[in-house]
């Protein structure tokens, strides 16, 4: 029994306990197009997403692309500022900023994100669009799927397709040209120099985009997201998310306008499943909260529309909280809620603090591994250290190198040559540092190598090291 899961059908609890193999495709999901407050937010939240996505790689900075993950160059430009490797734990600072944001976010307004915002979710509508224009609404779509195939249905379901590839390959285009650099994409493939690789990667992610948003859609949702598992863990009896009031809507049934029906004991839902046609996931939202449910409020829509024309309160479906339909109210000044806001607050804070003052130049020191210190013919102790020089800055610089060490030692400093870094240049260079051996008065101390922009002081790095001496 290992393999099989529960049907719904057996969880509604309907008497028959019934089991869908693991491994059973679903049916096609045919949603209902609908128009409702939800629908055009969904629109509004979506649209900035897909235009900041297709048009950012084409924006340029100072004559480099705004946005650009160079890989091969290990530099990531972010606008104005350059990323290198040593700045990893600032994007893993990110995440967990953008973790605590989903978890307060969740908390507080249920799956949202998933709803509105979720790339697969925006993907998939703009797909649903133009499976709507080439072949019309749900009923349109359903008997177009049965009719035997001719001319008609070649014209519809080829334009339907066309679509989804022409949007997939925009979006394969936009997302490989962030780490390519988009002009360069476009220009190499038009005259088929790209790199195999480019190629393949822009193949690749057409493939995905066309197969994840026409053909598996809410199966990522419901199969392959995880976030969709831990969700209830962030979920309270507070939490505002899609509900249907079964007290006002029980016992549902058809009935037609006008008639007194809650004198024959019925409630406001008239059965008309429109709520359950429109789901993108497609559960029905009347059989109580379901892991399935992205919030997206679509059968909120649907439903209101429906109460419109009965000429019934509007809410039947609404956003609301589990609190709230037993008590009537929710709270929402929760602790939860304010520890998670605290965090966020103080995270987002250094985060900005930490960018804002992060110096574009770095330095790393390794101690020389062949010799601990070399004595030199003239009284001095010398110790031997590379020195890595990250010029991360948007300018070319030219850098000095000095030591801060103990107050009365006459440190003195070589180098091979003079360090002129072009933006984004990583240069080791070997420094010998040395000591009159009589100053000596410790084994080992700490020494500081202060690496500095000439033209601009401000651009600097100072790491610590060790200065080793002969035993004293
Ligand atoms: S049940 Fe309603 S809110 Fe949940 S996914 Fe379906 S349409 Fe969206
Ligand atoms: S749309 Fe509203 S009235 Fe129609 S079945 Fe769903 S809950 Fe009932």
């Amino acid at each position: 029994m290992s393999d099989l899961i529960p049907t719904r059908e057996e969880q509604d609890g309907d008497g028959e306990v019934r089991y869908r193999m693991l491994y059973e495709s679903e049916d096609k999901v045919y949603t209902r197009h609908i128009r409702g407050l939800y629908t055009r937010v969904r629109k509004y939240t979506g649209l900035p997403l897909l235009l900041g996505f297709f048009f950012l790689p084409w924006l340029n900075i100072e004559g480099h692309q705004a946005v650009l993950f160079d890989l091969p160059a290990r530099k990531f430009h972010i606008f104005w500022a350059t990323f290198g490797p040593q700045d990893g734990f600032l994007l893993a600072w990110l995440l967990i900023i953008a973790a605590f944001a989903l978890f307060a976010i969740t908390t507080w307004l249920g799956r949202v994100w998933c709803g509105f915002t979720c790339p697969q979710t925006v993907w998939t509508m703009m797909f649903m669009w133009a499976e709507r224009v080439c072949e019309g609404d749900r009923n349109k779509r359903m008997k177009l799927d049965a009719a035997p195939w001719n001319a008609e249905k070649v014209l519809r379901k080829g334009g339907t397709h066309l679509i989804w590839l022409l949007i997939a390959l925009a979006t394969a285009l936009a997302f490989v040209g962030y780490f390519y650099g988009i002009r360069d994409l476009v220009l190499d493939l038009a005259h088929f120099r790209a790199h195999p690789q480019g190629v393949f990667w822009v193949a690749f992610f057409t493939l995905a985009t066309y197969l994840n948003a026409g053909f598996m859609r809410e199966q990522v949702c419901k199969y392959m997201c995880p976030y969709a598992r831990f969700q209830s863990v962030m979920y309270d009896q507070d939490t505002l998310a899609v509900y249907y009031d079964a007290q006002r809507g029980e016992t549902r049934g058809p009935r037609k306008k006008g008639v007194d029906y809650k004198a024959q004991g019925m409630g406001d839902c008239i059965d008309c499943y429109w709520c359950v046609q429109v789901c993108p996931v497609d559960i029905d939202i009347r059989d109580g909260m379901q892991y399935e449910c992205i919030n997206c409020g679509l059968c909120v829509d649907a439903c209101n529309s429906v109460m419109d024309k009965m000429s019934y309160p509007r809410g039947l479906i609404r956003f609301t909280s589990e609190d709230e339909l037993e008590t009537g109210k929710t709270n929402y000044l929760r602790p939860r809620l304010f520890g998670y806001a605290l965090i966020l607050l103080a995270m987002t804070g250094l985060f900005v603090h930490q960018v804002a003052t992060r110096s574009p130049v770095t330095a790393e020191v390794l101690r020389d591994r062949g010799a601990r210190m070399y004595r030199e013919s003239r009284g001095t102790i010398q110790n031997v250290y590379t020195v890595k020089i990250n010029n991360m800055d948007q300018s070319p610089h030219e850098f000095e190198i000095s030591i801060e060490g103990k107050e009365g030692y006459d440190y003195s400093l070589r180098k091979p040559r003079d360090i002129y870094l072009q933006p984004g240049e990583l240069f080791s260079v070997p420094i010998r540092v040395s000591v009159p051996k009589a100053q000596l008065k410790d084994t080992k101390h700490n020494i500081y190598i202060v690496v500095r922009a000439e033209d601009e002081p401000s651009l600097s790095d100072r790491h610590q090291t060790v200065f080793i001496g002969p035993k004293q």
